[in-house]
């Protein structure tokens, strides 16, 4: 039996506690001790950490956030700290730790993989989807669902009162929270940086766009979704260049960090329990400096440098017919 590790980092995301769970049941299962450290990689740095065990997991797959917390560390990219985190590690006895985070994250396991002589495996949980390798991360689905609830009531207030909004969604530099929430909300048009040329072209665009839709459907409704970080003055900007260019009203919405939290849908709970279970079987197997994740129905082991070195692109999760409706989004009621 083996003496195992786990800890949430970077953003939250929706399903880390069921996958913390997982991984629990698992290890108890097959007989290994498994402890969970605080507010990721500090308590590593700080020996804040508990033992896990079933009772401790009860009733927790529901539940957004993570019991374990979840935190930056800047601290960490030093040698100095990677040092220190293996020689806590191995004060501890601990055969593998497992990470629960985004590409930063993956990156601080490889930092401390370079200190540290035991097994280093990391599961893809964030809402942006940006990990390459895998087709969903943990908290993806969730975080769709929550931004195309709040598009379809945008639409009912939009609707009564024949307005354009503009609904900014997160995904960090990568579209794929944005291209989902749009093609599920049934946006009229859609921001994304996979898509982006320059913001002359989109005004111009999105000009002719609402033209045609007045033509088609009168004054209804026009939602446009864009990706956090993307439009470079800002969505308040963008919304006042809409106004003259469309002669209406913009009201522009930032979703924020509501697409964070809430409970996580059943697609998200599955994916986490799947990987959690998988990553202490990949322990068993003596495996290390891998990402656990599953693409295209297949659980998969991907080297965790793999990660970032290559970029995921919508190709890799949309199909070319989902592709070909966003750039012909106008054509959509
Ligand atoms: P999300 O994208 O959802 O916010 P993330 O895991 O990418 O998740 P980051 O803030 O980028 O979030 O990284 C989380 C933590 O990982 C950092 O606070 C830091 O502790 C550690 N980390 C990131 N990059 C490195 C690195 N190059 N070396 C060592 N540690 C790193």
């Amino acid at each position: 039996s083996k003496r195992i590790a786990v800890l949430t980092s970077g953003g939250d995301a929706p399903g880390m506690n069921a996958c913390i769970r997982a991984i629990v049941v698992a290890c108890e299962g097959a007989g290994h001790t498994i402890i969970g450290f605080e507010h990721g990689y500090n308590g590593l740095l700080e020996q804040n950490w508990r033992k896990l065990d079933s009772k401790k997991v009860h009733n927790i797959i529901q539940r957004g956030g993570t019991i374990l917390r979840s935190a930056r560390c800047k601290t960490f990219k030093q040698d100095a700290s990677g040092q220190l985190a293996a020689n806590n590690l191995d004060e501890l006895a601990i055969d593998a730790l497992i990470v629960i985070g985004g590409d930063g994250s993956f990156r601080g396991a490889v930092h401390l993989g370079k200190f540290w002589g035991g097994q280093v495996i990391g599961l893809p949980g964030t809402i942006d989807n940006d990990i390459y390798g895998c087709d969903a991360t943990i908290g993806y689905y969730t975080a769709i669902d929550t931004a195309v609830s709040s598009i379809d009531k945008v639409r009912d207030t939009a609707d009564a009162f024949e307005r354009i909004f503009l609904v900014e969604v997160m995904g960090r530099h990568a579209g794929f929270l944005g291209a989902s929430a749009a093609l599920a909300g049934a946006a009229n048009y859609v921001i994304l940086p996979e898509l982006f040329t320059d913001p002359e072209s989109v005004l111009n665009e999105i000009q002719q766009q609402v033209a045609i839709h007045r033509q088609r459907y009168g004054h209804e409704s026009y939602i446009i979704v864009l990706t956090e970080n993307l439009w470079p003055s800002g969505i308040n900007a963008l919304a006042e260049a809409l106004e003259t260019r469309t002669d209406g009203e913009v009201r522009p919405v930032i979703l924020g960090h509501v697409q964070r939290g809430g409970s996580p849908v059943s697609q998200d709970r599955i994916l986490a329990t799947t990987l959690g279970v998988q990553a202490v079987r990949s322990i068993e197997q003596g495996k290390n400096g891998i990402m656990v994740a599953t693409a295209q129905g297949d659980v998969v082991e991907v080297a965790l440098e793999e990660t970032w070195q290559h970029k995921k692109t919508l190709g890799n999760t949309l199909t070319h017919c989902m592709l070909t409706m966003l750039n012909e989004r106008h054509h959509w009621p």
